[in-house]
């Protein structure tokens, strides 16, 4: 034990790692020796020298001892070995104490437990650390490693002689050697303690932004769905709305393929709207139309509302051809309880994994979508309703508008069946009654003549006899055409006062010029030479004409006008007929005459 002291004289030509590879060189054998051995083990940097230092300096004690540093992890794990070949070995990670030995752990937990030194004597000792000392009594030491009231582990050796006897054991310099070796292993604890930590923690902090970029994204894609959704939201058909959708996802949600079918709730036949094709463009398929597929995506896609399955490794297809494998997800869209169509998606372009969010967002896709579809097939159907009601309305608008028609002609025909003489078609009595009330109170407002001429054809009554009712007709309706024909006024009106009697009203006109057109009409009476062969009076139809002229005032009354022009005809009659005469009122003040 006292070799090579001499070579360690200067620690600073001290190499550690020399004498870990030849600890039998060196010895201590007094204590300015420890004293070394504690500078070292000061300068040693960490636990791995320090337990190399004590292990090797055990060894150089007492001599044929073995080591081990045993630290609980949780279970007792060595540390530090010194091997048969006596060089000491760091394990890290620290080695199971079952692996290459066969340790009484009983005896160095008894050490851990108790918090003491326990040193005992194993004769025929069959448990040991080396197999070439089977067969010896070994004397076993354990002692506990330990910084305040923790213990941190356990340093165990064996050797040939009863270490009670030896005096490094008891001196002052083992224990600070012990003590160093404790706060080495409590450093190294806490090291590794904190480094655990600082992993955990580093990990967290991983985790935390790893889901804060998901969280992110999520929410991306969500702002991104929900304005795509008010898009397609416009579209004004199924089609035009499952263009749109499938169009906008592909460009703002991160979705490589996706496309929507609908079921025809009336043949339960599936139909393509819009989809993708193999290289990711959007395309049209209403073409497609199919049974809804016997698959079991398709039942498990069908059976739940708001669910999505998915399929992570599915044959991937366009139209009904393969084009890749990668994940497939299927989504259902519902009108009460009764599913409408469904959406479906894969990865065939990127071959992304889908990623955590992506299933709600599928979710959402589908509601969304779903309720748009129902809301522009409602809307069609009330489009296509109110078309109809236009059109009924319309139709029935053009009914009654036709109707109207034939009422406003039936209303005119009625109009002048009502101020027409049937027979004649000049005005009637009821239109010359309200003529001279009205023309009366215009001539009395104004102060103007109004002259009315009473026309009675002579003998008609002898005329129908002769020549039959039907040539009576005929007969006034010629003399009603000369009535009607004699120049005059705009504001004049025959009129057929009843059978075979006519009046001529003659607003504006004095006596003398009403005499004149009396006169006129007689000449031309005479010019028309209508037959009458039973006239007492003329060969041919002859008239009797009785004027009166007044100008209305406060005193008279259209009646007397009326009267007046009866007694005149009357008067004409009786003085041999086929003649004009003419009556004055006798509170005529028109002084026009
Ligand atoms: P007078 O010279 O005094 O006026 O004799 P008159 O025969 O003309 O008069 P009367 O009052 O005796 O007879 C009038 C006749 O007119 C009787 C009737 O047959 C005939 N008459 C009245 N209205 C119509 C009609 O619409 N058609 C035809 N054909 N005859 C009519
Ligand atoms: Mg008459
Ligand atoms: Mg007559």
């Amino acid at each position: 034990m006292a070799t090579g002291s001499t070579e360690h004289n200067d620690s600073n030509e001290h190499n550690p790692s020399d004498e870990h590879r030849h600890p039998k060189e060196h010895s201590y054998s007094n204590e300015h020796k420890y004293e070394f051995l504690l500078r070292i083990l000061q300068d040693a940097g960490d636990l791995r020298e320090c337990s190399k230092l004590v292990l090797i300096d055990l060894c150089f004690q007492m001599p044929a001892l073995r080591s081990l540093l045993l630290l609980r992890d949780p279970g007792y794990k060595v540390f530090a070995k010194m091997t048969q070949g006596q060089e000491v070995v760091i394990h890290e990670p620290m080695l199971e104490t079952h692996d290459d030995f066969d340790l009484e752990i009983s005896f160095i937990d008894r050490a851990y437990q108790s918090k003491t030194t326990l040193i005992d004597e194993q004769p025929q000792f069959k448990k040991h650390l080396w197999d070439d000392e089977q067969g010896y009594n070994i004397w076993r030491l354990a002692i506990p490693i330990q910084r305040g009231p923790m213990v941190y582990g356990v340093l165990y050796a064996e050797c040939q002689k009863d270490p009670h006897q030896h005096p490094w054991l008891s001196s002052e310099s083992f224990r600070f050697v012990i003590s160093h070796l404790s706060g080495e292993v409590a450093n190294h604890a806490l090291t590794r303690q904190i480094d655990n930590e600082k992993k955990t923690r580093e990990k967290t902090e991983q985790e935390l932004l790893h889901a804060s970029k998901i969280t992110d994204l999520y929410l991306k894609q969500i702002i991104a769905l929900q304005e795509i959704s008010h898009r397609f939201a416009r579209g004004a058909s199924e089609q035009e709305v499952c263009r749109i959708a499938v169009t906008q996802v592909l460009q703002h949600l991160d979705i490589d393929r996706i496309a929507v079918f609908l079921i025809n709730q009336q043949n339960g036949k599936l139909y393509g709207t819009w989809g993708t094709s193999d290289d990711g463009e959007a395309c049209d398929e209403s073409d497609f139309i199919s049974d809804i597929p016997d698959h079991p995506m398709v039942h498990q896609a069908l059976a739940r509302q708001d669910f999505v399955v998915i399929n992570d490794h599915a044959v991937l297809y366009y139209y009904k051809k393969p084009v890749g494998t990668g994940w497939n997800a299927m989504v259902s869209m519902w009108d009460g309880e009764k599913a409408i169509g469904w959406i479906a998606c894969d990865n065939l372009i990127s071959r992304e994994p889908m990623k955590p969010y992506q299933k709600e967002i599928l979710k959402l896709l589908g509601a969304t979508l779903g309720e748009v579809l129902i809301r522009t097939r409602t809307e069609a159907e009330l489009k296509k309703l109110n078309q109809e009601l236009e059109r009924r309305v319309t139709q029935r608008t053009a009914q009654l508008q036709a109707l109207n028609n034939k009422l406003a002609q039936a209303n005119h025909q009625l109009a002048r069946i009502s101020k027409e003489d049937s027979l004649t078609g000049l005005a009637n009595r009821r239109i010359f009654d309200d003529s001279l009330q009205r023309e009366w109170y215009r001539a009395k407002r104004y102060n103007k003549p109004l002259s009315l001429m009473m026309i009675d054809i002579d003998y008609f009554k002898n005329y129908n006899d002769e020549l039959g009712h039907m040539a009576g007709d005929r007969c006034l309706k010629k003399v009603a055409d000369i009535l009607a024909s004699v120049p005059k006024r705009s504001t004049d009106e025959v009129a057929r006062y009843g059978g075979e009697e006519f009046v001529l009203l003659l607003p504006g006109t004095n006596e003398q010029q009403a005499l004149e057109l009396a006169n006129s009409i007689q000449h031309k009476m005479a010019e028309e030479n209508i037959a009458h062969p039973a006239s007492k009076v003329a060969k041919h139809i002859s008239l009797s004409i009785g004027i009166c002229c007044m100008t209305p005032d406060a005193e008279s009354a259209p009646e007397e006008l009326l009267l007046i022009a009866d007694d005149a005809l009357y008067q004409a009659k009786s003085n041999g007929r086929n003649q004009v005469c003419c009556l004055k009122s006798s509170f005529d003040h028109d002084l026009s005459r």
